[in-house]
């Protein structure tokens, strides 16, 4: 689109004097931010318009992304950049006295998403927009994001993300398109024209009002929508006569019960659960999308029959699953198809995307529960599990390995992954190891009885946030080397090998990467006071904290490093900066005793003069997109060290790379595929395979004992975890000893220790050689088109929506 600058210039003005009555000099820089962004966002709606008017005459195929999760970061700069006109703004506000980047940094982000599967919902918005494919999210408008994590001692303290505090100017709120959503009550069949109609009784009605975000693709000419779902009170807000009769807060409880469902996000990323409000979010939101997913089909003139090829549903994870049943239900008692009917539209309409292998992460719902909560939607259930059982018995039936491992009502629970594999027509993994785990082992069962559902679709991530907005040193000097088409064309990244050995280009390169280096030196000199050493090795880990991303690994080696340097003061070492970021779940108390860990290693390191600078940590609070952006621009080394078979993809590997940063990994998830796609001369693995770990696990013959008797170096370091050497008391890391020795080290920390500790030495060498290194960054960056969730949607789109 294109906008003057005078334009922008007396929108900005006109905006500030109509909302706040204030002219430019007098306005606080959140009202400067908050007209700027009502201004953009008007000129975002008139596209938006068009879009879904096109969407309505098109007869185009929709897709809807359901997830919990949608971690979008920041709005402002990325709308700026795919409409085309920041240069326009940047200039008109310049000569209003103000600066944009003190705008963009007042934006609060939102952050309604834990780490990676929030974070892949939000690069696939980006994508389907930028591509042109008419795709739209659908989640929950959490009052609550994920809570901001401070660092107080060296512990994680929480704190509640008020990120509606300020407006929120990129949403309209439709109340006129709200739906009502059901919970509880009982259900009747009667007898109706010789059919069985459920009647749904004494539920509790709950008003879903949706809020809808504009998606921007790039070049502005198709704007999706991110529908976000909020509960409110279905009529009056409270008890009038309980207020009357002076109960006031029993007149307000029951609105503040009802808002609940949308208050929260929860911050477990695999792990734990808040069980009941947990399931009450999840149908919610799905059985509002669904819906109005409908109510928009009704209005066309197309048979419901015709469904599957007008509407995609994507089910990200299993907590959108109930969607296989909310759709059933809809499709049997509201538009009276018979059950086979419904089945057929059902399973040729939703898709699902499996994220994880961890066993606490394959969500289950206790049968009472969810009968409770649901009772129509969980006689729908049963009888799907009651055909399914008996397809089974038919074809395998003396198979119980078989049948018991697929059943989706089992031992009074109900298995959401398997009600979602059944009730689909395509079943994903999220990188080629992780795709073949699930064929091979995990639901090995299942790929043999649906073969055909199961595929892979390697995660990506949108290369214009994480390189064109957040590195725009890097974007520049790529457009001056190579022309802009890798803006719309990431795969056009690859002519920048040609420059591999071009001397010019490896030194800008070098510098560039410098600068954003100093950048982030400033940044953490002014927050946290530690003075870092622009030349010293950036060596990066930022994501959630979990014992299967081994950030514990990470921390011992820089312990043993710092023995060796103490052990021999003249170690010829690159001094190095060990950069952590990483949010624990609040009631994961092994992953908050890691970053205790950490921060007790920072202060004894930190303060040691005697090792004289060779070594530092930092500890940045509260990762989010936005942290992550200003961050990853400026690393050298990539930590990527889970143990492998637990990353199933991993996205942050891959922001790395497309930035210029070396992994330095384990063969797990797409570690694997970045390899292969830049050679294996550079990138630096190490450690176990998935299959040699996978057979530890199941047939034994890993004692972590034997090997941390049999290495000085674990044995010291182990010991000062627990004997007063950092200054916390001695029973401070139990649960960590606990974790390695007493438990048997259940993510192979120690067995990879050796290997890392050789492939961070082999680092060292390879940055000596710095003419190599810089080639090696750019074979990196060359290669990271592949990465671009564009891709990952075109294949979405060709071979499982067929949009
Ligand atoms: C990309 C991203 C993640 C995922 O990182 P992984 O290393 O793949 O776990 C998590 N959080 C944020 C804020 C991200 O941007």
């Amino acid at each position: 689109m294109h906008v003057f600058k005078n334009t922008i210039k007396n929108d900005f003005k006109k905006k500030l004097m109509c909302v706040f009555a204030e002219e430019v000099e007098e306005a606080s820089k959140l009202h400067k931010y908050i007209a700027l962004g009502r201004v953009i966002r008007e000129y975002i709606s008139e596209a938006w318009l068009q879009s879904k008017k096109r969407c309505l005459e098109n007869d185009k195929k929709q897709v809807y992304y359901f997830s919990m999760e949608f971690l979008t970061g920041k709005l402002l700069e990325s709308n700026l950049i795919n409409l085309g006109i920041k240069e326009e703004c940047n200039e008109a506000l310049n000569e209003l006295g103000i600066n944009l980047d003190e705008l963009l940094e007042i934006e609060k982000e939102a952050g309604l998403g834990n780490g990676g599967l929030g974070r892949l919902a939000a690069c696939f918005l980006d994508s389907m927009a930028s591509i042109g494919v008419y795709g739209h999210g659908n989640g929950i408008r959490y009052r609550y994001g994920l809570f901001e994590q401070k660092i107080v001692n060296g512990y994680q303290v929480e704190i509640p993300d008020k990120w509606l505090k300020d407006e929120f100017v990129w949403v309209v709120k439709r109340r006129d398109k709200s739906v009502i959503v059901k919970f509880g009550g009982n259900v009747k069949l009667i007898e109706k024209n010789g059919r069985l109609k459920a009647i749904h009784e004494n539920y509790e009605p709950i008003k879903a009002v949706p809020y809808d975000v504009p998606v921007v693709g790039y070049e502005g000419n198709v704007v999706n929508t991110l529908r976000l779902w909020s509960a409110e009170p279905v009529g009056n807000e409270f008890d009038f006569f309980a207020f009357r009769a002076g109960e006031y807060l029993k007149a307000v409880e029951y609105k503040y019960n009802v808002e609940s469902i949308s208050q929260v996000l929860y911050p477990d990323d695999s792990n734990h659960n808040g069980r009941v409000l947990r399931l009450k979010q999840q149908y919610f939101f799905v059985s509002a999308g669904i819906q109005s997913i409908l109510r928009t089909f009704k209005k066309t003139d197309k048979e419901i029959y015709d469904l599957p090829d007008y509407v995609a549903i994507h089910v990200n994870d299993t907590h959108p699953s109930v969607a296989v049943a909310e759709l059933m239900r809809i499709l049997v008692d509201e538009y009276e198809l018979g059950w086979e009917e419904a089945w057929k539209i059902t399973t040729k309409t939703i898709a699902y995307t499996n994220h994880t292998i961890m066993a606490e992460a394959l969500e289950t719902w206790p049968v009472d529960m969810f009968r409770k909560l649901l009772p129509r939607v969980y006689m729908i259930v049963e009888e799907i599990d009651r055909r399914f059982k008996i397809e089974l018995h038919d074809k395998y039936n003396e198979d119980w390995d078989k049948i018991n491992s697929t059943l989706i009502i089992h031992d009074g629970n109900i298995r959401m992954a398997n009600l979602a594999i059944v009730g689909s027509y395509s079943v994903n993994g999220v990188s080629k190891l992780h795709t073949e785990i699930l064929k091979n082992r995990e639901l090995k069962h299942f790929s043999e009885i649906f073969p055909k559902k199961f595929n892979n679709k390697t995660n990506g991530i949108t290369h214009r946030r994480w390189l064109l907005q957040s590195n725009p040193l890097l974007a520049d000097l790529i457009t001056d080397t190579i022309g802009n088409k890798w803006i719309t064309q990431p795969n056009r990244l690859k002519d920048l090998e040609q420059f591999v050995k071009d001397k010019a280009f490896k030194e800008e390169i070098k510098k560039v990467k410098q600068k954003n280096k100093e950048y982030l030196c400033n940044f953490i000199n002014d927050k946290y006071n530690i003075l870092v050493d622009q030349h010293s090795i950036f060596d990066v880990q930022a994501k959630r904290l979990h014992a299967y991303k081994r950030q514990l690994l990470n921390g011992l080696h820089i312990l043993n490093l710092y023995n060796r340097i103490k052990e021999n003061p003249n170690l010829d070492i690159v001094p190095r900066t060990f950069i952590f970021a990483a949010k624990a779940s609040p009631g994961y108390h092994l992953a908050k005793q890691i970053i205790k860990f950490i921060n007790s290693l920072k202060e004894k390191i930190n303060n040691d003069k005697s090792i004289k600078d060779n070594i530092k940590i930092v500890f940045l609070e509260n990762y989010n997109v936005t942290l992550a952006e200003r961050l990853i621009p400026s690393a050298n080394v990539s930590e990527q060290i889970s143990t492998a078979s637990k990353e199933a993809s991993g996205t942050g590997n891959m922001k790395f790379m497309m930035n210029g940063g070396i992994t330095l990994g384990t063969l797990d998830g797409a570690n694997i595929e970045i390899k292969e796609s830049v050679g294996s001369k550079n990138i630096i693995t190490f450690g176990l395979t998935a299959d040699q770990v996978m057979n530890y696990y199941r047939h034994g013959g890993y004692f972590s004992m034997d090997v941390y008797n049999n290495d000085q170096r674990l044995k010291k370091i182990i010991t000062q975890l627990t004997n007063g050497f950092l200054d916390v008391p001695n029973e401070e890391f139990k649960d960590i000893f606990d974790h390695l020795i007493t438990y048997n080290d259940e993510f192979f920390v120690l067995k990879d220790f050796d290997s890392y500790v050789e492939a961070q030495n082999k680092v060292d060498k390879l940055y000596k050689k710095q003419d190599k290194w810089s080639e090696m960054s750019i074979i990196n960056i060359a290669n990271s088109g592949k990465f671009s969730s564009d891709n990952t949607i075109k294949e979405y789109v060709d071979e499982i929506w067929r949009a």
